[in-house]
């Protein structure tokens, strides 16, 4: 893990490129805004970047636009030659999992250290003050890493307000806990579902590698995808006989920032693709 600084120390480096990188998600996409709200000198010199993995959602893209017209600067996109199904074919097509994360190594950490190279950087980090994780995020000693929410005591609500008051959160909030891949393992059963409905060829999508490519693997550890989602359709049916009254005034946006949790210690070593 890089070593820490803060944004006292970070704003005096010289020769040093300053890097953030936004996920798609809420937490790294409230940084950027914090930071050009309150550390403009700082702002000014960073360089926005997003790892496209080739497998994000319509809806990351539209929120990225939406962004970088707020920030006034480019979200540098870092594209790959190569999509999964390649990366999936060299690991003898064993699908990726929460211990075999090569989709994260391949498709994230090694095309930002590409685009880093060995230059001095400061990386700035949108983790919580309310969170308790590190993240991974590269072992190359040349980069320092910087925790603005943290040292400024910003908590889960306060991301909540920020993106509210600017650019809106990101619209697959609505059925999606975290940014990242269509078809990522870290998805719980009734987001697999909401797969299903807001983006059907997706979900086909990620049927088809499981059926043809997946050695016998599932992305959910002891069911197929189709289990998954029939599953889940079950339990929202019981979940409806007993919530049905109070339901849908509110509005999703509060839901999620008032009922919702998304600090699953699962997560960990999650925050470059979903913070
Ligand atoms: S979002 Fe999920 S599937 Fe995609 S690289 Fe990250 S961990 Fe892997």
């Amino acid at each position: 893990m890089a070593s820490k600084l803060t944004l006292k120390q970070a704003k005096k480096l010289k020769n040093t490129r300053h890097v953030l990188g936004i996920s798609g998600g809420k937490d790294s996409a409230a940084l950027a805004i914090y930071i050009r709200d309150n550390y403009p000198e700082i702002h000014e010199k960073i360089e926005y970047f997003f790892t496209d993995t080739g497998a994000e959602l319509e809806e990351v893209y539209d929120f990225l636009d939406r962004l970088e017209g707020y920030l006034g600067k480019k979200i540098e996109r870092l594209t790959q030659e190569r999509g999964f199904e390649h990366f999936l074919t060299i690991h003898n097509n064993f699908l990726p999992s929460p211990r075999q994360r090569w989709c994260t190594l391949m498709m994230k950490i090694k095309p930002f250290e590409a685009f880093v190279k060995d230059d001095p950087v400061v990386t700035y980090v949108g983790i919580r003050a309310d969170e308790n994780r590190e993240g991974y995020i590269s072992h190359k000693d040349t980069i320092q890493a910087v925790f603005p929410f943290i040292e400024d005591g910003l908590v889960r609500d306060d991301i909540f307000q920020i993106l509210e008051d600017t650019v809106g959160i990101p619209a697959y909030y609505e059925w999606r806990s975290r940014s990242g891949c269509y078809f990522c393992f870290f998805q719980r059963q009734d987001e697999w579902l909401g797969l299903k409905r807001m983006h059907p060829d997706l979900f086909e999508k990620a049927k088809k590698i499981e059926k043809e490519a997946g050695q016998g693997y599932t992305w959910v550890q002891g069911k197929t995808l189709d289990e998954v989602v029939a599953r889940a359709e079950e339990r929202e049916k019981e979940r409806s006989g007993y919530t049905n009254n109070k339901q849908s005034i509110i509005r999703w946006q509060d839901k999620i920032r008032y009922e919702a949790e998304d600090d699953d210690p699962e997560d960990q070593a999650c925050i470059i693709c979903s913070l």
